[in-house]
């Protein structure tokens, strides 16, 4: 169902009464794909769906998903229209591949045969695809760094994907302002995937329509977080309504101030915060000798959660200081979440216990 028609004002399709956000701990995600994986069989399993991934873990420094999406421009331009960037093409989204899946686990070859991709979508050689460049990261040789990057639509107060559509395809929810693109009105045209920053939104060649992740509503209006969260192993994630006081996302946003969103300067209010690397792995001297130095360094934190991350970064390695002197530290607590469903105040319901009615795009 439209929230406006097409012509109604931008500001209408961007209203609403309150808002959910995420938290991911980057100290904590360990690459395993689970958030991918359990978003890709919920929602992108269909014909056309091959290549997409609203939910996506890439290495970082690397090309990221989608490929160099950081340099394709998009956001708003200097009088607050959006500003159209580059179109990422199917190999960029990650392509189909096929893998040798049969000759691996039925060959009868052992361990001499490895996975590896077999075919991109057109049946030629493979040249990228989703992770191509997965644990790669940066530094010189004993210095090598990297950690993951979690990435979803970011469900941005000011969404420049949908001041770019023509159609008012986009808007926001009333009740929890996620934004959803409404396919029967979406003509296809790709200007939110152009206006996008974070190249969030993926064309669908079957359907020739746009698809995004909708933060799984049908599952959040039952007061059950969405998939890629709740399934996180490493308990990285908090998901809840921005304004509730009382919960552990709220605070770590509003009241410690200790989660940013990633690249503050694409204007567009992101709800997807992040919690910085605050420690990484100690750098090797040149005579061998182990340094105090991170292998991390600041304005690699910089490029990606702006100015405050110094600070942020600070704080959080006071905070563990704390904790390992023997004293109080609220903020060290609320990130080792010992309590599971602390971390989705108001969304603890169990998705095998509740009726979920939802249509889900190309499917009757
Ligand atoms: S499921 Fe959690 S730990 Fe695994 S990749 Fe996703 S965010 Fe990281
Ligand atoms: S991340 Fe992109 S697709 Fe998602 S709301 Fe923001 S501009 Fe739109």
């Amino acid at each position: 169902m439209a929230k406006a028609p097409p012509g109604a004002p931008k500001e209408e399709l961007k209203r609403h009464n309150r808002h959910i956000a995420n938290i991911i701990d980057l100290n904590k995600c360990m690459g395993c794909q689970t958030c991918s994986a359990a978003c890709k069989s919920l929602w992108t399993s269909r014909e056309g769906t091959e290549h997409m991934r609203f939910m996506n873990v890439s290495t970082y420094p690397g090309a990221g998903y989608p490929r160099d999406y950081e340099k394709m421009g998009g956001g708003f331009d200097e009088h607050g229209e959006p500003s159209p960037g580059a179109l990422p093409n199917m190999v960029d989204v990650g392509d189909a591949l096929t893998f040798n899946h049969a000759e691996v686990l039925y060959g009868g070859t052992g361990d001499s045969v490895h996975l590896q991709p077999k075919a991109s979508l057109t049946g030629e050689d493979p040249e990228w695809g989703y992770n191509w460049d997965e644990d790669e990261g940066a530094g010189e040789w004993p210095n090598g760094y990297y950690f993951y990057l979690p990435r979803k639509c970011y469900h941005c107060t000011d969404a420049p994907c949908l001041d770019a559509c023509t159609h008012n395809a986009i808007y926001k929810r009333e009740e929890d302002g996620i934004v959803v693109l409404d396919q029967d009105l979406c003509h296809g045209d790709r200007l939110c995937v152009e206006a996008c920053p974070y190249k969030a939104i993926y064309y669908n060649p079957v359907t020739e329509k746009g698809e995004k992740c909708m933060m799984c509503y049908p599952r959040v209006e039952q007061g059950i977080a969405p998939a890629c969260d709740r399934q996180c192993p490493g308990r990285t994630r908090l998901f809840g309504y921005i304004d509730d006081e009382d919960s552990d996302l709220y605070k770590m946003i509003n009241v410690h101030k200790v989660a940013l969103p990633l690249h503050p300067e694409f204007g567009t209010e992101p709800n997807v915060y992040y919690i910085p690397p605050f420690e990484s792995t100690k750098a090797f001297a040149p005579d061998g000798s182990i340094t105090d130095v991170g292998r991390i360094e600041m304005n690699v934190l910089e490029e990606l959660f702006g100015p405050n991350v110094e600070a942020v970064v600070r704080k959080l390695r006071e905070e563990r200081a704390k904790k390992q002197r023997g004293e109080e530290s609220e903020i060290m607590d609320l990130l080792i979440g010992r309590n599971f469903w602390d971390r989705f105040k108001g969304f603890e319901n169990d998705p095998a216990e509740q009726v979920i009615h939802f249509r889900v795009p190309g499917k009757a």
